[in-house]
């Protein structure tokens, strides 16, 4: 994929921004006290000077707790006043944007229901131009990355270059023990296709309950992301809005105290030479991969041949079943994990049975291509 951004780095958004980025605060702005009282516990505790709070909820059904909408701009601007933090809030229409701008909010997010839907970025993009917003652009719902994609050059074409992403996991319909599962492939292709744009992880949305937290964070920074958004509500038990996931700031504190911070590369002869080494042995070792992934190929493409010649199915599922028990458990055997094994059997299997329809079916699927048989 490729996707070209003209992007300023976090330490030009905004004075003062740290590394890693820390944008913490409530799901839901819910009166007055509980925004101040957060926010002022985040900030004594963990020193944090990001807040956030979502005023404009988007609710799966309508009788959740939808928000307190514009009112909760005006506790964000006191939040402000007595702390000195940054101020982050969701936005999902023109509205939400031109609202916020008037009442000083920092930073402005689109939600993972709003990047499914081209129009209502575009319109979030118009409502931008002209500003020096920054805009953070959280992944759609579901496993697509080129919305993820096109949603964040929309509005770079709007002239916001304070932009970054945010990765807080993709529905799956067995995505257990994650609300939303993380895909770190997807962010992989998202910060290949563009160094420059800053990506921030939420774990709280990943996770949806508060255990996985500290994994995921870690995961974050190891994976070289740029910060963290993590829910946190002075009484998270009591809390209007994803309760089961939300820190309270000492177990906050806690998380930021315990986070290991690694840097991106060393400049140490010693290092670069001895890595250098043990790639080599991983390049080595890729080759006999793809070299016995080739022979494997071939024994199928006679297997094809065997199967065509005494006309007999391709797919014959008790093979398969023995063949992937049989080598998950050589797998487990040799240190590896099973579900690794049994995806990468999947794909070779699949691929295998490819293979053999082509063979199998050589004439008839030239006449197929051709348009000769309907
Ligand atoms: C949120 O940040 O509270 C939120 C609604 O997140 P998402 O858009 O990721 O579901
Ligand atoms: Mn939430």
């Amino acid at each position: 994929m490729k996707l070209k951004l003209n992007i300023k780095p976090v330490s030009e958004w905004l004075p003062g921004l740290k590394h890693p980025l820390v944008i913490a605060g409530p799901c839901s702005a819910e009166s007055e006290i509980q925004v101040a009282e957060t926010a002022i516990a985040i900030k004594e505790d963990t020193n944090c000077n990001v807040y956030r709070a979502g005023i404009w909820k988007p609710r799966t059904r309508p009788d959740c707790f939808e928000g307190v909408g514009e009112q909760g701009l005006q506790w964000l601007k006191a939040v402000k006043t007595i702390t000195g933090m940054y101020t982050a809030t969701e936005v999902a229409n023109a509205g939400h944007v031109e609202a916020c701008l008037k009442h000083g909010i920092d930073i402005l997010w689109i939600g993972a229901r709003t990047t499914v839907n081209p129009f209502q970025v575009q319109e979030i993009a118009d409502a931008l131009k002209g500003t020096d917003a920054v805009v953070l652009v959280k992944n759609p719902v579901h496993a697509d990355i080129q919305l993820w994609a096109g949603a964040l050059e929309r509005i770079n074409k709007a002239g916001i270059t304070k932009l970054g992403a945010i990765h807080r996991g993709f529905h799956a319909f067995e995505s257990a023990p994650f609300r939303n599962i993380p895909l770190w492939q997807l962010v992989i292709e998202l910060r290949t296709a563009c160094k420059e744009l800053p990506i921030i992880c939420d774990p709280s949305h990943i996770c949806g309950n508060t255990e996985l937290i500290p994994y995921i964070s870690q995961k974050a920074m190891d994976m070289a992301l740029d910060g963290l958004m993590i829910e946190t509500h002075i009484q998270p038990g009591i809390a209007k809005s994803d309760a089961k996931q939300q820190l309270t700031p000492l177990q906050l504190k806690r998380l930021l105290n315990t986070l290991i911070l690694r840097k991106p590369d060393s400049e140490s002869a010693e290092f670069k030479s001895s890595l250098e080494a043990l790639r080599e042995k991983i390049n080595s070792a890729d080759e006999q991969l793809l070299l016995v992934l080739s022979q494997r190929i071939d024994y199928s493409k006679k297997i094809g041949e065997y199967k065509k010649a005494n006309n007999i199915t391709i797919l014959q599922v008790n093979r398969w079943e023995e063949l992937l028990k049989n080598r998950m458990n050589l797998g487990q055997v040799m240190g590896l994990n099973s579900e690794f094994v049994k995806e990468m059997y999947s794909l070779i299997h699949e691929e295998s049975i490819q293979v053999q329809t082509e063979i199998m079916n050589v004439g008839r699927n030239n006449a197929i291509r051709k348009g000769e048989l309907v």
